[in-house]
C-alpha cells in the first residue's frame, strides 16, 4: 500500500476518534485556534509528497523551532556547542527547573525549554542579526520565503512567560548565559512564535531526512554525522517525559511543539507533519501521536 493511501485511510479514522485533549492555554494567543483542524503532510526524498486536511494552513510550530535552531547554532559552532548543554533524556516536562540546580545551570538537553534558552543565547552571540539571521536560515531550509514569525504571539506568551523568564535567569547565576536575560527571551519568544504549515514543516525537515544536505539547494546544512545526531537527540528528547512512548509507538525521530503539531522524520526516507491543536497530559498533539502510531504500524517501515 502506498504512504497516500495509508494517510488518507488513517486521516479519516483518526478524525472521527473523540479528542480528549486540551489546547495549550497557558500562552492567551495559542486558545483562539479551531479545535478541529486537523493536517498532515508527508515530504519524501525521492519527491513524492502528499497532503490531507488542513495541510497548507499555518499555525504556531513553537517547540519544534527548538531542532532548527540547535541546527543553525550547532552549524556555527561545531563540538563546542556541547560544552553548554547536555544530550540526555531530562524525564521531566518542557519547563521543569528541577534539574538545573544539581546539573549547575547546565541544561540536559536542547529540546527543553532550558536548553533551548541556551542555544537562544548563543545565537544572540554569533549572529548579526539574529532575527532576520535565523529567519533567512528556514526560509533557505523550507524552499518558502513565506514565513514569518507572530509578533501577536511572541508579545502573548512574553506577557505571561513566569516560568521561561526564570529558567533564564536562573542559568545566567550559573554563568551559561552570556546575553542579557531579556534579550536573550525576547529572541526565544520569537523563535517560539513562527508559523508554518505541515507542509512547509516537512519540507523544512526534509534535510534530517536526507543525510543533513538541504534538498532545494543542494546545500550541506550539517555534516551526516551532526544530522544523525540531531535525528539521535529528536529520538530521545523530543517529547520530553513522554520521548520513550514516542519511540515505543511510533519507532521515528520526533518534535513536537504546543501548537498542536509533531514532526516525524525517518532518515533516508521522508519527513512527515501532523497537526492537531488539542494536547494530551505531556503537552504533545493527543490526534498527532495515535495517527503517527497507526502510521509507522501500517506502512511497517520504522528506524527499528
Ligand atoms: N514557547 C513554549 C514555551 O516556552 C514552547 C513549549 C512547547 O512547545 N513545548 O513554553
Amino acid at each position: 500500500m502506498s504512504f497516500d493511501t495509508i494517510i488518507q485511510r488513517l486521516f479519516l479514522e483518526i478524525k472521527k476518534i473523540e479528542d480528549t485533549g486540551e489546547i495549550a492555554s497557558y500562552i492567551p494567543e495559542l486558545q483562539n485556534i479551531d479545535t478541529n483542524k486537523f493536517g498532515i503532510y508527508i515530504a519524501s526524498t525521492n519527491n513524492s509528497n502528499y497532503g490531507v486536511g488542513d495541510y497548507a494552513e499555518k499555525f504556531s510550530i513553537q517547540s519544534i523551532s527548538k531542532v532548527l535552531s540547535l541546527s543553525l547554532a550547532y552549524n556555527i559552532l561545531g563540538e563546542t556547542i556541547w560544552n553548554r548543554l547536555g544530550v540526555e533524556p531530562s524525564g521531566t516536562s518542557y519547563n521543569s527547573l528541577i534539574q538545573l540546580e544539581t546539573d549547575k545551570g547546565i541544561p540536559r538537553n536542547p529540546f527543553i525549554n532550558a536548553g533551548a534558552i541556551v542555544i537562544a543565547d548563543i545565537l544572540l552571540s554569533k549572529l548579526k542579526y539574529p532575527k532576520e539571521d535565523f529567519l533567512s536560515f528556514i526560509r533557505n531550509l523550507s524552499g518558502s520565503e513565506k514565513i514569518n514569525y507572530s509578533s501577536k504571539i511572541a508579545t502573548s506568551e512574553k506577557s505571561v512567560g513566569y516560568r521561561n523568564i526564570a529558567l533564564c535567569n536562573f542559568i545566567k547565576s550559573f554563568n551559561n548565559i552570556q546575553n542579557a536575560p531579556s534579550e536573550v527571551l525576547d529572541f526565544y519568544f520569537d523563535i517560539c512564535s513562527l508559523e508554518m504549515s505541515a507542509k512547509e514543516l516537512s519540507n523544512t525537515f526534509l534535510f534530517l531526512a536526507n543525510k543533513g544536505i538541504n534538498p532545494h539547494t543542494n546545500n550541506q546544512v550539517l555534516t551526516q554525522s551532526q544530522s544523525k545526531r540531531i535525528n539521535a537527540l529528536m529520538q530521545t528528547c523530543g517529547f520530553y517525559d513522554e520521548s520513550g512512548e514516542f519511540a515505543f509507538k511510533v519507532g521515528l525521530p520526533g518534535k513536537s511543539g504546543v501548537g498542536g503539531g509533531i514532526v516525524a522524520v525517518h532518515p533516508g526516507h521522508y519527513a512527515i507533519t501532523v497537526w492537531s491543536p488539542k494536547l494530551n497530559k505531556k503537552g504533545n498533539s493527543f490526534k498527532g501521536i495515535q495517527f503517527l502510531e497507526k502510521f509507522t504500524t501500517a506502512s511497517k517501515l520504522s528506524i527499528f
